[in-house]
C-alpha cells in the first residue's frame, strides 16, 4: 500500500465555557484535520490543535508544515513508521504538532490495513482506565462547585488549575477538598507560575491537603529549578512543558529533575515518539500520564486513549478536552462513562465521518 495524499482542513470550534490556566485564556479551540489517503482506497484520519502558548505552533505554520511533511512520505507504505518518523525528521525540526496530525493518521491507517484496533496493535495492556478531569482556574467556591459535579458524575480525580498567588491557590485547593471529601485524588497544575523557592512554599502549605502531584510548578526552561523542588517537595512533581521528547525525557530523568512525566502527543510529535519517551522514563523508574491540548477532539484525544491503554507505564491519564467543546468533528473513537475511558474495538481509531 502506498500513501497518495494529504488532505487538510482548519476549523475552530467554540468552547463550553473559556477555560483559563496560569498562562492564558483559551475561548475557541483552533483544530486541523488530515485525512491520509492511500491507492487502495484506506483513509487514515489525524489532527493538531495547536497550542501556541506551549508548543509555539499556530494554525497557519502547522498547516504550511503538513503540506511539507506530506509532500515528503508520498509514495511510502503507510506500515513503514521508522521509514517515515525518519523522513519527517530529515524535512523539518520541531514543528511537533504537524508530525503529531501525520502520525496519529498513519497509526488509523495502520490499525486499519492489520484489522486491529489502534490500543491492540500498541500493546494491548488494558481496556479501559480512567481520566481527570481539569477545572480552570477561578474563584474557590464556583472551583469547588464544580468539582463537586464531577464527582457525582463519576470522576475520581480532579486536576485543579493554579498559579496566581499563594493565598489564591490555596483557597482553591482547601474550598475544593471541602467539597469533594477525602476519597478524591487531587492533583494540581501550576503551569510554570512560580519561581522554585515559592513553588516550595506553596507546596509546603498545599501538602495539607493530600495532593497526589503538582504539574510545572516553575518555568519549562528551568530545569535546574524543578530538580530542587522535586528535591524538597513532599508531593510529586511531574515535568509538562518541560518535556517534549524522549531527548528531554532522558534529561529529565537523568538529573531528577521530576518525580512524574505528563506526555501529550501535540508536545512530542505522536505516537512513536510518546513510545520513546516512555520507554525512557520505565527504565529510570518513573511513571507517565497521558494528557492532552486544550480543544483536542475525539480525532487525537483516541489516539492518546489508546497508547494509554496499550502500554503498563501510563499509569495516570488526563484526556478531558472533549468534554470542554461543543461539538465533535467525527463519530465513534473513545467513549466515556463518568471519568472511565472505553476503547473503541474498531480497527484503528474507529472514527467514521459525521
Ligand atoms: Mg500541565
Amino acid at each position: 500500500m502506498k500513501i497518495t495524499g494529504v488532505r487538510v482542513q482548519s476549523y475552530r470550534i467554540p468552547l463550553v465555557e473559556p477555560f483559563r490556566i496560569a498562562l492564558g485564556t483559551t475561548s475557541v479551540a483552533e483544530i486541523i484535520g488530515v485525512e491520509v489517503t492511500t491507492d487502495e482506497g484506506l483513509l487514515g484520519y489525524g489532527e493538531a490543535a495547536p497550542a501556541k502558548r506551549i508548543t509555539g505552533d499556530n494554525v497557519e505554520g502547522v498547516k504550511y508544515a503538513i503540506g511539507l511533511l506530506g509532500e515528503a512520505i508520498k509514495g511510502m507504505d503507510p506500515m513503514d513508521m521508522e521509514q517515515i518518523y525518519w523522513s519527517m525528521e530529515k524535512v523539518m525540526a520541531h514543528c511537533s504538532e504537524a508530525k503529531t496530525a501525520l502520525d496519529i493518521a498513519l497509526h488509523d491507517l495502520m490499525g486499519k490495513i492489520l484489522n486491529q484496533p489502534l490500543y491492540k496493535l500498541l500493546g494491548g495492556y488494558r481496556t479501559e482506565f480512567f481520566t481527570d478531569i481539569s477545572l480552570g482556574i477561578d474563584e474557590p467556591q464556583i472551583m469547588a462547585k464544580k468539582a463537586k459535579n464531577a464527582v457525582d458524575e463519576g470522576f475520581h480525580a480532579i486536576k485543579i488549575k493554579i498559579g496566581t498567588g499563594f493565598v489564591e491557590d490555596i483557597n482553591r485547593v482547601k474550598a475544593i477538598r471541602e467539597a469533594v471529601g477525602k476519597n478524591v485524588t487531587l492533583r494540581l497544575d501550576a503551569n510554570q507560575a512560580y519561581k522554585p523557592k515559592e513553588a516550595l512554599k506553596i507546596i509546603d502549605k498545599l501538602a495539607d491537603y493530600d495532593i497526589e502531584l503538582m504539574e510545572q510548578p516553575v518555568p519549562w526552561w528551568d530545569f535546574d529549578g524543578l530538580a530542587y523542588v522535586t528535591m524538597h517537595s513532599p508531593i510529586p512533581i511531574m515535568a509538562d512543558e518541560s518535556i517534549f521528547n524522549a531527548k528531554d525525557a532522558l534529561r529529565i530523568v537523568e538529573q531528577h529533575a521530576a518525580d512524574l512525566i505528563n506526555i501529550k502527543l501535540m508536545k512530542c510529535g505522536g505516537i512513536k515518539e510518546a513510545m520513546k519517551i516512555t520507554t525512557v522514563a520505565e527504565a529510570a523508574g518513573v511513571e507517565c500520564m497521558l494528557g492532552c491540548m486544550t480543544g483536542e477532539t475525539n480525532i487525537a484525544i483516541t489516539a492518546a486513549a489508546s497508547l494509554g491503554a496499550a502500554v503498563k507505564n501510563f499509569t495516570r491519564a488526563d484526556l478531558d478536552s472533549t468534554f470542554t467543546l461543543t461539538s465533535l468533528p467525527m463519530k465513534g473513537g473513545v467513549s466515556f462513562q463518568g471519568g472511565r475511558i472505553l476503547l473503541s474495538q474498531e480497527p484503528g481509531l474507529g472514527l467514521l465521518p459525521e
